[in-house]
């Protein structure tokens, strides 16, 4: 047996924007496109919620205040999240790293096997079109964290904590600032182009 080799198609991606910017939507159609799981915090929380695992119990309070969950956790179920087989040859982030402690812990993980991320992709929405997608999504599809409070409260923590890590990124000259308004369809096109434009193929 041959050790498995690098792709050429890799794409190791983030997407970040405020909550209700439709990053997760997005994040499944680029993810999709490139043949690269989605490894989204939230999602792995909220469905150690449901299945009632102890990890689950140690965060429901968390989620439903709208707080962010300890960074060395949140880390250490990425880290064994993205050494997973099916993530070894590209991957698509979705809400971690949420501060820049959280930046640095990815960089470790990444450096450590001669990796790094090869584009972040920043969804642009403006405060007001996230607040009334997240409240269409709170009678839609019942999330206990998406009440008026613990919507404001996220948006503040994305404010104060998420987005000074596009500078970080900015610096290292990944972003791709994409109009996040729109048809799906249109967004998902900006964001394809904008990956293009770095030279990242689409799965074969
Ligand atoms: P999301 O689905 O990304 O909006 O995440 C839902 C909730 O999960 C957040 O409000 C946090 O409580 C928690 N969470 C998700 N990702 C992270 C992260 N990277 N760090 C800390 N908490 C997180």
């Amino acid at each position: 047996m041959t050790a498995p080799q690098a792709h050429d198609s890799t794409a190791r991606l983030l997407i970040v924007g405020p909550q209700g910017s439709g990053k997760g939507t997005q994040g499944v159609r680029i993810a999709e496109s490139y043949g690269i799981p989605v490894v989204s915090t939230g999602d792995i929380f909220r469905a150690n919620i449901k299945q009632g695992t102890p990890l689950g119990q140690q965060v429901t309070e968390i989620l439903d205040r709208g707080d962010l969950v300890p960074d060395e956790l949140t880390s250490e179920i990425v880290r064994d999240r993205l050494s997973q087989d099916d993530a070894v040859n590209g991957f698509l982030l979705d809400g971690y790293p949420r501060n820049t402690t959280q930046v640095a812990h990815l960089d470790a993980f990444l450096a450590e096997q001669g990796h790094a991320l090869d584009a972040v992709i920043l969804l642009d929405v403006p405060r007001e079109e996230s607040i009334s997608r997240l409240t269409l999504r709170a009678t839609e599809q019942g999330r206990t964290d998406d009440t008026p409070e613990a919507i404001a409260h996220r948006l503040d923590i994305y404010e104060q904590e998420t987005a000074p890590i596009i500078d970080v990124y900015d610096e290292r000259g990944i972003v791709d600032r994409v109009d996040g308004t729109g048809e799906l369809d249109e967004i998902t096109d900006r964001i394809l182009a904008a990956l293009a434009a770095r030279g990242l193929r689409l799965a074969a």
